[in-house]
């Protein structure tokens, strides 16, 4: 048996004959950059979401650096982040010369809302929150401590589209929510793009001028912006996945359920929730201190699993010139060991899951 990591392609065949039509109605339309459908898309989206505004861009790194930079973040301000993020959380700081500050995740893969306040200095400027793997972080807390210091509130929501606190949405719960429509994630386009929402109709617009030159108007240009533009074919795209994303949700949420029900190994540490939030389960990752020996144990069995992240951010080559010393951040560092990515997307069969998790049940270290 074969069980790859992930399988972009059932995720086209499900709706293979309204993404063909989408596809083709865009293509014979003349039509390819900033016309109907970004602007269907943008206001389908943000009321999906929750949110007033919705602004597409070209990704979700855009998304968060464009965001960093429209918050009048820059150099000698600090942000405080997560330390086990993706990479592109802390390049959406540091491209605009602004310092990330690390803080430790709680069990949940999410800030250590606990943690928080001791890393706030003079500097502060801004907390930068990551719904990792698809879950919710507990944001009540992060809120007060925004508004009691006066700190933007960013939210990476790449992983969590349609995850829910309090049965609030993620990206509504501070200034900008930022999305990724990467193939991958749980609503993916068909190449790059991204999008953020705002209640700020302000900041919406800004982000509408900074994404295509800085200009409103053709060749008068405000600001030196950036080419951000959702093109027409991802937002057409798009629309059609956000008109299945309850599915494409609720499908994962059971492939999930079914692992949390069927494994039993105690050398594994399997994925849980806060209780007031869900998790659209962007990813299903267990941990395992013989994470190296249970991969390849897998991989010989046919499983292909992902490790997110091996490396984190602030050990990476990218970001040597930060002089964060290994060990400074134990607890990321220890995920970074050991946190291990079972194969979970749309389309996946019964038979594969129950291969997989007999698989896993079977693993002795
Ligand atoms: C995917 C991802 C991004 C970046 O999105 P791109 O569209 O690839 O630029 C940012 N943050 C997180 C947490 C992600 O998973």
């Amino acid at each position: 048996m074969n069980v790859s990591p992930n399988r972009m392609d059932l995720g086209f065949y499900k709706y293979q004959k309204e993404f063909e039509e989408k596809a083709l109605e865009v293509l014979r339309s003349g039509r390819y950059i900033l016309g109907g459908e970004v602007e269907a898309f943008e206001k389908e989206f943000a009321a999906y979401v929750g949110a007033k505004y919705c602004v597409g861009l070209a990704s979700g790194l855009d998304a968060l650096w464009i965001a960093v930079r429209l918050l009048g973040i820059g150099k000698g301000d600090e942000v405080i982040v997560q330390g086990n993020t993706y990479i592109a959380s802390v390049m959406g700081i540091t491209i605009n010369g602004a310092t990330p500050v690390f803080v430790e995740p709680d069990e949940y893969y999410a800030i250590d809302a606990d943690k928080i306040e001791r890393a706030i200095t003079e500097k502060t400027k801004a907390i930068m929150v990551v719904h990792l793997y698809g879950v919710a972080a507990d944001m009540s807390k992060i809120v007060a401590l925004c508004k009691k210091y006066d700190l933007k509130l960013i939210e990476d929501c790449a992983q969590s589209h349609g995850a829910l606190h309090n049965g609030k949405m993620t990206g509504t719960f501070g200034d900008v929510g930022c999305f990724s429509f990467y193939p991958t994630k749980n609503l993916g386009a068909f190449g790059d793009a991204g999008a953020v929402v705002t209640d700020d109709e302000d900041l919406a617009k800004e982000f509408r001028t900074f994404r295509n030159y800085g200009s409103e108007k053709r060749y008068y240009n405000k600001v030196v912006g950036a080419n951000s533009r959702l093109d027409e074919l991802q937002a057409g795209l798009l629309r059609v996945r956000l008109n299945h994303i309850e599915e494409i949700t609720s499908e994962k949420a059971e492939i999930a359920r079914k692992y949390t029900e069927g494994i039993k190994n105690p050398l594994l540490v399997l994925p849980t929730v806060p209780k007031d939030s869900t998790s659209v389960w962007h990813q299903y990752v267990v941990r395992c201190e013989k994470r190296e020996a249970l991969m390849q144990y897998l991989a010989d069995r046919g499983v292909g699993t992902l490790i997110h992240y091996p490396i984190p951010p602030h050990l990476s080559e990218a970001y040597a010139h930060l002089n964060i010393a290994r060990g400074t951040l134990p607890i990321t560092e220890k995920y970074a060991d050991t946190v291990l990515s079972l194969p979970i997307y749309n389309g996946m069969t019964d038979e594969d899951q129950k291969y997989v998790i007999e698989c896993l049940n079977a693993f002795e270290g």
